[in-house]
């Protein structure tokens, strides 16, 4: 090789390797951090423009606030409390006192606990913009919010939790999905309410990985790529249950827990991500972990009994009457067809 083109060879190399960091560090990263709060959730989005979406602030005041200092957040501009447990909003009175978030969603349903009169309280004293949690798209600088609010009328049984807000993120390309604590009932609804399209990369499990939340059919059509599990060592709930990380690992999903793992960091240029977590584990990934995205998708959107000729929506009123072990599901309506089935006349997919 003449000293030209090796001239040339090197030049190329160093703009290739620059362009790559260059990539990795960008202004636009977005960062998610889904903190180690021990038993509780919260999880903080710092977007490239410095906008700051924080839902839910765990079971430990001075640990949270520690948190925020060490991130040197200055400024919220949405604070989210899913509900009103004291594993997912205590603490929240003093980061509205500090931070005076720009505004506030949470379900609008009241508690009785001094924790929740606390939050309430401190949101009037501050004058905090107050949203109730109804159905509506946020954009803030190049974020958009999806907000899910309670179902009407409330669901009854396991009232607090099954009546979460939920959080769908979109950045770009990437997408996130905050259950908070809702269970198997309020995952159905979901799933009709959006008619099937609720697919994400990441999927914070709901409930700290309880089998009471995270049915096959809801985490299927979710179709994450990831798992985010926030939940404390030695929990007294066994949270994560068996079920729900074998029903995971059955389909393929990598699991992040925050128990195994501590804090989890995922950062996006809205094409990619990667994830980074604050301990190494045994049975978490190493602790930096490159994943990319491919266009194969995991999400399901048809389903049929296997004693039946005819396939629905997976939304469809008819799929929950379907028995766990005759139910098959199909990703395109083209499989579903070459199945030799034909769509259901009810919800004609
Ligand atoms: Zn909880
Ligand atoms: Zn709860």
């Amino acid at each position: 090789m003449n000293n030209i083109k090796k001239y040339f060879l090197s030049i190329f190399i160093i703009l290739f390797l620059l362009s790559f960091t260059a990539s990795l560090f960008a202004q636009d990263t977005l960062s998610i951090y889904f903190f180690d709060v021990g038993q509780g959730d919260s999880s903080i989005i710092i977007a490239p423009d410095n906008k700051v979406v924080m839902i839910d602030s765990g079971p430990d005041e001075s640990l949270i606030l520690k948190y925020l200092q060490n991130l040197e957040i200055s400024q919220i501009d949405l604070l989210i409390a899913t509900h009103a447990h004291a594993d997912h909003i205590t603490g929240m009175n003093k980061i509205i006192a500090k931070y005076k978030p720009k505004a506030f969603i949470d379900p609008g349903i009241p508690h009785t606990t001094a924790t929740y009169q606390r939050m309430i309280t401190a949101i009037d004293k501050y004058n905090i913009n107050y949203y109730e949690g109804i159905s509506r798209k946020i954009n803030l600088g190049s974020l958009s919010l999806t907000i899910l609010p309670p179902a009407t009328p409330l669901i009854k049984g396991s009232e607090l939790n099954n009546n979460s807000v939920v959080v769908r993120l979109d950045y770009k390309d990437f997408s996130c999905l905050f259950t908070g604590d809702i269970e198997k009932e309020r995952e159905g609804q979901l799933l009709a309410e959006s008619r099937g399209n609720l697919n994400v990369d990441i999927l914070k499990i709901a409930h700290h990985g309880s089998s009471s939340s995270s049915s096959p059919l809801f985490i299927k059509s979710v179709g994450p790529k990831i798992a985010v599990i926030c939940c404390g060592q030695g929990n007294k709930y066994g949270h994560p249950h068996q079920e729900t990380i074998s029903l995971l690992q059955s389909l393929g999903i990598e699991i992040y827990r925050t128990d195994l793992s501590g804090t989890i960091l995922i950062k996006t240029d809205g094409i990619d991500y990667q994830i980074f977590t604050e301990k190494e584990s045994i049975r978490a990934p190493p602790v930096v972990k490159t994943e990319t995205k491919t266009t194969e998708t995991q999400e399901y959107k048809y389903a049929a009994s296997k004693k039946s000729e005819v396939f629905h929506y997976i939304y469809c009123s008819y799929v929950k009457k379907i028995k766990q072990e005759e139910l098959i599901l199909f990703k395109t309506r083209e499989e579903a067809i070459a199945s030799g089935r034909r769509p259901c006349k009810k919800c004609k997919p």
